[in-house]
């Protein structure tokens, strides 16, 4: 397994994104929601993976939630800085989506960014997508 390792600005959330996928195969999303354009966010996520989001201080992370209030976006409490989102879930720890801009070898993640618009998928398909696309979130 090979680990992607990322941070916020100010180094509060580390985020550990760990898989034996190729990161060159891996899709690469700029989600068209006002959120995602607002923070100029690149997305990705990998079924195969295990992703962590990890607080230097309990409380690191802030959670905000809008639009079907189906995930959290997870950002840093202090400087600001948006992480990825989490999708909890009933049977697992959860689902995540997570900005690989701030990896550290973001430059190993090639592939040409999509530009996927969801602001009308229902909300049943959302999820459905989400349980098959985003990376399952690592048990502790
Ligand atoms: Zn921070």
């Amino acid at each position: 397994m090979t680990v992607y390792k990322g941070a916020c600005h100010c180094g509060a959330i580390t985020i550990e994104l760990e898989t034996d996928t190729d990161p060159a195969t891996i899709d690469v999303r700029e989600c068209q929601c006002s959120f995602c354009r607002a923070h100029g966010a690149e997305s990705a996520s990998d079924p195969a993976g295990r992703i962590r989001y990890i607080e230097r201080t309990p409380g690191d992370i802030t959670r905000y939630r809008f639009g079907s209030q189906s995930c959290d976006m997870i950002l840093c409490r202090h400087c600001g800085v948006y992480m990825g989102a989490i999708m909890d879930d009933e049977n697992s720890p959860g689902y995540s989506t997570t900005q690989i801009r701030h990896f550290e070898d973001r430059a190993l993640f090639t592939k040409t960014a999509r530009h996927p618009d969801y602001d009308d998928e229902p909300l049943e398909t959302r999820l459905a997508r989400r349980r098959k696309t985003w990376t399952p979130i690592a048990g502790t």
